[in-house]
């Protein structure tokens, strides 16, 4: 098992590099958030053994035992799931990164509830570009608004976007919808933001959403094996 989260880990960042060339940019600025949720602390200890040390959780009680299990190692915890009211002073508590913010109550309840001897939670807000209808995410319309109030909250820094598309029927689909993603990311750059992570790229469409410009992907399949 050791050595072949170490290798899958070798192989999707072959991946990484590859999809960077082949879009002309620097090789290194997409990074890789590997997804360990449902894995154990072990799983993610063999991870950072290779190299890797950002990893994403969406169950916030499950990545708390695993967080608190892990306290020793130099890990980057990043929250990609959806998050109840309940569950902030959790969140805010243990985590680095929090990818799902969708409304402001739950960033204020962050930004409340972040402990004050720890660096401010770093965010991105979840926007639904594609418009599935029951899927989390701030519809595009409503996002410069949110952003500009969570940019105003004292403990939280607002870092970028995150998407998670549909399934798209074609390459030129999964292009154009990354391409959205890209161009609201833009538009809030040019309004004052000082966004530079745009979270979109999963395993299936990891080509496309970098060469649409994502800054981060988020993998767990192809580096921990099937959940
Ligand atoms: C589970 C998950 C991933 C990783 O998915 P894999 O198919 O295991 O690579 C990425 N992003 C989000 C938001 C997820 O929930």
């Amino acid at each position: 098992m050791n050595a072949l989260i170490a290798e899958n880990l070798a192989h999707v960042q072959a991946q990484i590099e590859a999809a960077c060339l082949a879009a002309g940019r620097t090789p290194g600025s997409v990074r890789l958030l590997a997804v360990s949720k449902t894995w154990g602390p072990d799983a993610v200890r063999q991870a950072h053994a290779a190299g890797q040390t950002a990893f994403g959780e969406n169950y916030i009680q499950e990545a708390v035992d695993k967080i608190t299990a892990l306290r020793g190692l130099p890990l980057e915890w990043h929250c990609i799931g959806p998050i109840q009211s309940n569950k902030t002073r959790l969140v805010a508590e243990h985590f680095d990164w929090v990818h799902s913010i969708d409304r402001l109550k739950i960033a204020q309840r962050l930004s409340e509830q972040r402990p004050e001897n720890l660096a401010p939670l770093q965010v991105c807000i979840q926007v639904n570009v594609d418009g599935g209808a029951t899927k989390s995410g701030v519809a595009p319309q409503d996002l410069p608004a949110l952003a500009q109030a969570v940019a105003a909250l004292p403990r939280l820094q607002l870092r970028g976007l995150m998407t998670i598309p549909e399934p798209a029927e074609t390459a030129a689909q999964m292009h154009a919808v990354h391409a959205q993603a890209k161009a609201l990311f833009e538009a809030l750059r040019r309004q004052g933001l000082p966004l530079d992570t745009l979270s979109m790229g999963m395993s299936a469409d990891l080509d496309a959403a970098i060469a649409e410009g994502s800054t981060l992907v988020r993998v767990g399949t192809a580096i921990f094996g099937k959940r």
